[in-house]
């Protein structure tokens, strides 16, 4: 089940070592003109499929093992908000199509994605409803080949339970996180340990956290989730710099900006907090530590934090052919062709 067309499977690879899942597809592309913030609809997959492809590529290039089908927020509740309803099958199809074709080409592996319906609520009509919804989503990823599924972002420990309950029943290995905000429990009042130890009950095979904090306020909660479950744990923080005080980036104020309506920087003026690569390579660094096993980086992500991941991981994926070397350059460099007066004006640059 977990090994397909001779393809190591998910946890065949995490028995081995570390994967790597790059996230954050609705952010990239919204900052690079294609998606709209807000509604947050991954529209693009029907406009402009060939840019998602070539995202897939550059995240694939900078050392992510996953390519996670874009279908995240492509669910029933978010098309119906914008009106186009009768597109859900179509972009989710098409998701899948345009991941699996690189999966397919650069021997990665295929990931299905489910997500939080922001219409959960522990009622029976609600839970008929959201799992009504999996069910078409996942339908459609395992009708793709996918070789695993993502269940993502949960702020409902029960939500997350029943995205587990419906991956499941395919057979296909899962990965479940929850989106952990300034209240530090799942909307039920779980803590986030207590959270994953019942989806590990409940036959999760990856069980973790994702987007909303980052690394800094991440760690000490995967610490805890670490300590308490005997499967594999995932870590994909957003890379802003989450404080002790604002530990969610929807909590980042810019007291310095006065442009912006109360200083809040979600989710479009966030640019201050983004983390270098050296604060993702640190975090892939201490999360490995910690005995994390599935790594990623969630909305904010460009492929070189991605990079960052992988060779704070010790790996050199593709894109490391080109990681900085400041030796050469034509101020702070070292190398010995550098005219020594242009070394002594760096101080001056
Ligand atoms: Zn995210």
């Amino acid at each position: 089940m977990d090994d397909v067309g001779g393809k190591p499977g998910l946890l065949e690879r995490l028995d081995q070592g570390a994967v790597i899942c790059a996230e954050g597809y609705l952010f990239e592309l919204e900052r690079r003109g294609y998606l709209q913030a807000g509604a947050y609809v991954p529209e693009v997959v029907l406009e402009h499929p060939e840019l998602v492809a070539q995202l897939h590529r550059e995240f694939v290039h900078a050392g992510s093992d996953v390519v996670e089908a874009f279908t995240y927020y492509a669910h029933r509740e978010k098309l119906r908000i914008i009106d186009k309803e009768h597109l859900l099958e179509q972009m989710n199809r098409q998701a899948l199509a345009i991941a699996k074709e690189v999966a397919d080409d650069t021997g990665t592996l295929l990931a299905g994605d489910i997500c939080n319906t922001n219409v959960f609520l522990p009622d029976d009509d609600s839970r008929a409803t959201v799992r009504q919804m999996f069910e078409e989503q996942v339908g459609w990823a395992v009708d793709a080949g996918v070789d695993f599924i993502v269940g993502e972002t949960f702020t409902w420990g029960e939500e997350a339970l029943l995205a587990l309950a419906v991956i499941k029943a395919t057979g296909l290995p899962s990965v479940i996180t929850l989106a952990v905000h300034q209240e530090g429990s799942t909307r039920e009042g779980w803590t986030p340990e207590d959270a994953c130890k019942r989806l590990e009950d409940a036959g999760a095979d990856v069980v973790g956290l994702n987007c909303t904090r980052g690394p800094k306020t991440m760690l000490p909660l995967i610490e805890k989730i670490r300590a308490s479950v005997d499967v594999h744990v995932a870590a994909l923080p957003v890379p802003y710099r989450t404080t002790e005080e604002t530990p969610s980036f929807q909590s980042l104020h810019d007291a310095e900006c006065d442009v912006i309506p109360d200083g809040r920087a979600f989710p479009t003026a966030l640019d201050p907090f983004v983390c270098n690569r050296y604060e993702l390579e640190d975090f892939a660094r201490k999360a490995s530590a910690l005995g994390v096993t599935y790594l990623g980086v969630c909305c904010g992500a460009g492929p070189h934090h991605i990079r960052a991941v992988a060779e704070g991981l010790g790996r050199t994926p593709p894109a490391s052919r080109y990681s900085a070397d400041m030796s050469k350059h034509a101020f702070f460099g070292t190398d010995e062709r550098i005219p020594q007066e242009y070394k002594e004006y760096a101080e001056k640059l």
